[in-house]
């Protein structure tokens, strides 16, 4: 893999100044040690996770519920955040317009020091109330009390958006927004799937950005993209983001 041709094939000039957005997801979490959804090795092979998510429902504020929770909320602390998470880290400093947006709810980007997240799907570590909205920060598990409860008396649900429900659309359309305004973009370990986030790159090629993708195996969205680079996420992100710099600081000195 020669990252310095691919970064020319880009064509573009690396400063701060460019709009970068970043989409993760499931991919980033799973080379941490995050249980998967999908696909082979996903945590439905485990009986006692069946088990427990067959007896988590609307409204989603129960006991059962945060049982199903609390086994994924222990088995993600165990987790750290690995080279990847830690680049975007560093991409979050160099642009002035870098927009992280992410899939995954294990809370891992935040975990690492990224600090504007755009979680689509929520986070596990929080609970909002159904009653009055509030978002409660829980980092602690086992959590004292289940369910937890919000000050106003009312027991939370776990503030991640579950199959069928809609994404916060102040967070959606936060988004789509940084998807339009995008100059490059980077897809990682997202296997494209997934609506609305599959269609975020589409939308940023449409709006004349550059699109870069990073997973091990090609997906639906590989035909479409400017560059589609082959590899783990905690591997490839760190060199290639090296290879920007270096490719930054030639254009410094050369202009
Ligand atoms: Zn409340």
């Amino acid at each position: 893999m020669n990252l310095e041709e691919f970064v020319k094939k880009l064509g573009l000039t690396i400063n701060p100044k460019l709009h970068v957005v970043v989409l993760t997801g499931a991919g980033i979490s799973a080379e941490s040690g995050v249980p998967i959804f999908r696909g082979k090795g996903s945590m439905w092979e485990n009986p006692e996770a069946r088990k427990l998510a067959s007896k988590a429902g609307p409204p989603w504020n129960t006991r059962e519920t945060w049982e199903f929770y609390e086994w994924r909320r222990k088995l993600v602390s165990k987790c750290k955040p690995n080279a990847a998470h830690y680049t975007l880290v560093e991409m979050e400093k160099y642009f002035e317009d870098f927009c992280l947006i992410t899939q995954n709810v294990d809370g891992l980007h935040g975990k690492a020091g990224s600090k504007n997240v755009l979680e689509l799907h929520g986070n596990m570590w929080k609970g909002r109330c159904v009653r009055c909205g509030k978002i409660v920060s829980l980092p602690e598990t086992p959590l004292k009390n289940i369910p937890p409860y919000c000050e106003c008396g009312t027991a939370l649900r776990p503030h991640v958006v579950q199959f069928g429900e809609p994404i916060d659309p102040n967070v959606l359309t936060a988004a789509l927004t940084a998807c339009s305004r995008a100059e490059l973009f980077f897809v990682v370990g997202t296997s494209g799937v997934v609506s609305p986030a599959a269609q975020m790159p589409l939308i940023a090629l449409q709006h004349g950005a550059k699109v870069v993708e990073i997973n091990p195996n090609p997906t639906v969205l590989t035909p479409y993209m400017t560059i589609s680079i082959r590899g783990k996420a905690a591997e490839v992100l760190p060199q290639l983001w090296k290879t920007f710099l270096l490719f930054s600081q030639k254009q410094e000195v050369k202009f």
